[in-house]
């Protein structure tokens, strides 16, 4: 299990500053058990073009590191996105999505929609524990 209680608050404070960082910690959160490519089910990968990105050697498909979890294809900054997410699932208390969109200069009904998700998500794993929470939303993929 990669969500230690070690990783502290700190820790993700440390990560919101840094979209790397949340790249990367997205993509060792998906790809823990090992990667698989979608496309042909091969297991090797090199790096891919964009951070944390992965890239099939046979078939070269190239799968960035928020495609199929909840950041995917989200119209604002993942970072932006991850900090919503910080706040409900590490320090379980979401703000109001006016609060949020005044702090990250994002839409509030985007803030809202988004706010929205992650809280429906919690709901439906409520008894599990925030730390891993944080990872059951990552892996939750967007609505189609
Ligand atoms: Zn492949």
């Amino acid at each position: 299990m990669l969500i230690k209680e070690d990783l502290t608050q700190e820790y993700f404070e440390e990560l919101l500053n840094d979209k790397e960082k949340i790249l990367k910690f997205i993509a060792d959160i998906k790809w823990e058990e090992g990667f698989i490519c979608r496309n042909c089910g091969h297991t090797n990968f090199c790096k891919g073009k964009s951070p944390s990105s992965r890239r099939c050697t046979r078939c070269k498909k190239e799968e960035s590191a928020t495609s199929h979890t909840i950041f995917h294809n989200i119209k604002f900054p993942v970072e932006k996105a991850f900090y919503i997410a910080y706040n409900l699932c590490i320090l379980g208390k979401g703000l109001s999505s006016y609060k949020y969109s005044e702090c990250l200069a994002i839409n509030q009904m985007t803030c809202w929609k988004f706010n929205k998700r992650i809280q429906e998500c919690l709901n439906n794993n409520g008894k599990e524990k925030n730390r891993i929470n944080i990872q059951t939303i990552i892996m939750s993929e967007k609505d189609k």
